[in-house]
């Protein structure tokens, strides 16, 4: 089977970091090497296929002790929108009190994953 092309990837699912070898064959199967475990495998997959990330960043608070509150997609999204996902979140103000897990932006750019905060604020 000839190969088609062989990609590096650091795996960031754990603090081991593995680096993982993925080749790509004419067939569209892949080759995985280096992970020391399956979930490995499983980000080489996903990475080569439809990568994704969670996005923490924190937004501005009007008016409260912390100018700021944490807040983190509710789940992973495609990594191409996740500069999208900044920008929008750059751009808004919230009002306090808010509680932990509360629903920041829904939908954040058009992904149908909600943006939660991570801690409260006063
Ligand atoms: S392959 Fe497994 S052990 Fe290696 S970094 Fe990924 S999760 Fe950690």
């Amino acid at each position: 089977m000839a190969s088609m092309d062989k990609k590096e990837l650091i795996c960031i699912c754990c603090p081991i970091g593995c680096v993982i070898t993925v080749t790509s064959h004419e067939d569209g199967t892949l080759d995985v090497k280096g992970n020391s475990c399956k979930r490995g495998e499983e980000y080489a997959n996903k990475e080569l296929t439809a990568p994704t990330r969670i996005v923490t960043t924190t937004v501005r608070v009007r008016g409260a002790s912390r100018p700021v509150v944490p807040v983190k997609t509710k789940c992973d999204i495609p990594k191409d929108k996740v500069m999208e996902c900044i920008k929008a979140l750059k751009e808004i103000e919230v009002t306090p009190p808010i509680r932990l897990g509360e629903t920041i932006v829904a939908n954040v750019a058009d992904t149908g994953v909600d943006i939660v905060a991570t801690k409260a604020v006063e």
